[in-house]
C-alpha cells in the first residue's frame, strides 16, 4: 500500500483527500442532523459516500484520472446543492474544492467543472442574496481558480520533467532499467490481452572494456552513443529501446514473434558490426532473444534473454541466441 502511494501521485492525491473529507465532512454532517437540517445532513453524507467510493474504485482498479474527476464533480455538486438548500457555508467550501479540482484534473476537466461549480453557486439567491455578493463570490472564486490552475499546471509540467528525467539514460537518450521495467509491465498486460506476441532482445558490446583501455573512456561513450543511434535506426517507433546497464543494452518488440525476433536480433547484429567501428576496430554485440511467454513473471523472462545472452557470449560472441522455452536447450538463431 505505501509503495502504490508513493510511486503513483494521482492515487496519493486522490487517497489524501479522501481522508481530508472524511475527517472534514463527518462532524458536519452530524451536526446538521442534531440542529434538524436532514436534508443538508444528508448531502453531506452522499459527498462523504461518494468520495469513499471514488477513492475505492481509483484503489481497486488504479483507473486513477476517471475517479478524479468522479470526486471533482462530486465535491462541486455538493457545494452547489448547500448553497441552494442550506447557508452560506457552500459558499466557504467552494475554496478549497476549487483549489482540489484543479489539483485532481487536467486543465480541460477542471476548468470546466470550476466554470459550472462557480455559475450554480451564483446562481443561489439563499446564499448569496443581492448583485453585489454574487459579484464579490465570482470574483474571488476565479481568483483562486486561476491562481489554482497556474500553480498545479506549473506542478504538473515539473513533475512530468522529473519523471522523464529518471526514466532516461543522458549519454543515450533511452530509457534506463527503472523505465524498461515500467513498460515492460505495460506491454506484458497488452499481449495478454491482445494475444499478440511479444518479443525482448537483450545484447551487450563485445570486448568494450578492451575499447576504453586502449582509446579511453570518451572513445567508449562514442561507441555507446554510435551503438544507441545505429539500434534505433533500426527498430519500429512502437520498439522500445532501454540501456540497462554500463553496456548492455535491451529492445522491446510488441507483435513481434519467434521468427520476428530471430530477424530483428540478426539485423541489428549485423548493422552494428557494419557501421559501429572504434579508431578502425569494429565493435560487435552478443544478443539473447526471448519470446514473452504467457503465465511468465517479467524477471522470469528477462532471466531468460540474459542467460541466452551469456550463452552467446560463452559461444565466441557477435552472434544471437534464442531461447524459446522456459528452459533450455537454446536455439541458435544466427
Ligand atoms: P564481454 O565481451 O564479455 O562483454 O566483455 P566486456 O569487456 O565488454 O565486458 P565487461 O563487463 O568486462 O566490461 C564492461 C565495461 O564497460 C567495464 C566498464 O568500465 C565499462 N563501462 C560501463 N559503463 C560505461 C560508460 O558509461 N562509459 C564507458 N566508456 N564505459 C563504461
Ligand atoms: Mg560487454
Ligand atoms: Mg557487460
Amino acid at each position: 500500500m505505501k509503495e502504490r502511494i508513493r510511486s503513483d501521485f494521482h492515487l496519493a492525491l486522490i487517497t489524501l483527500f479522501a481522508a481530508i473529507t472524511a475527517l472534514g465532512v463527518t462532524p458536519f454532517a452530524i451536526r446538521r442532523f442534531l440542529q434538524g437540517q436532514p436534508l443538508t445532513g444528508i448531502v453531506d453524507l452522499a459527498i462523504l459516500l461518494c468520495i469513499g467510493a471514488g477513492a475505492a474504485y481509483a484503489w481497486r482498479t488504479g483507473r486513477t484520472a476517471g475517479a478524479a474527476t468522479f470526486l471533482a464533480a462530486t465535491y462541486s455538486i455538493g457545494c452547489v446543492a448547500v448553497a441552494h438548500i442550506a447557508d452560506f457555508s457552500g459558499v466557504l467550501w467552494v475554496y478549497p474544492v476549487l483549489v482540489a479540482n484543479f489539483l485532481l484534473n487536467g486543465r480541460a476537466t477542471s476548468l470546466l467543472i470550476s466554470t459550472l461549480a462557480i455559475v450554480g453557486i451564483a446562481l443561489s439567491d439563499t446564499a448569496l442574496p443581492g448583485l453585489s455578493t454574487k459579484l464579490a463570490f465570482v470574483a474571488t472564486a476565479t481568483v483562486v481558480s486561476l491562481f489554482s490552475f497556474v500553480f498545479a499546471s506549473r506542478a504538473q509540467m515539473q513533475r512530468l520533467q522529473l519523471e522523464a528525467i529518471a526514466l532516461r539514460d543522458p549519454l543515450t537518450g533511452a530509457s534506463n532499467r527503472r523505465g524498461m521495467e515500467v513498460e515492460l509491465r505495460i506491454a506484458m498486460t497488452a499481449s495478454l490481452r491482445s494475444g499478440q506476441p511479444l518479443g525482448l532482445l537483450v545484447f551487450d558490446i563485445d570486448h568494450f572494456k578492451s575499447i576504453n583501455d586502449d582509446f579511453g573512456h570518451e572513445a567508449g561513450d562514442e561507441v555507446l552513443v554510435r551503438v544507441a543511434d545505429v539500434v534505433r535506426a533500426n527498430t519500429r517507433t512502437d520498439d522500445r529501446f532501454f540501456r540497462t546497464g554500463g553496456e548492455e543494452f535491451s529492445v522491446l518488440l510488441p507483435g513481434a514473434g519467434v521468427d520476428a525476433l530471430r530477424e530483428v536480433a540478426g539485423k541489428l547484429r549485423q548493422a552494428v558490426e557494419r557501421e559501429v567501428a572504434c579508431r578502425g576496430r569494429p565493435v560487435t554485440i552478443s544478443i539473447g532473444a526471448a519470446p514473452f511467454l504467457p503465465g511468465e513473471s517479467a524477471s522470469d523472462w528477462l532471466a531468460r534473454a540474459d542467460g541466452a545472452m551469456y550463452e552467446a557470449k560463452h559461444a565466441g560472441r557477435n552472434r544471437t541466441v534464442l531461447r524459446e522455452g522456459a528452459q533450455p536447450p537454446a536455439q541458435r538463431a544466427t
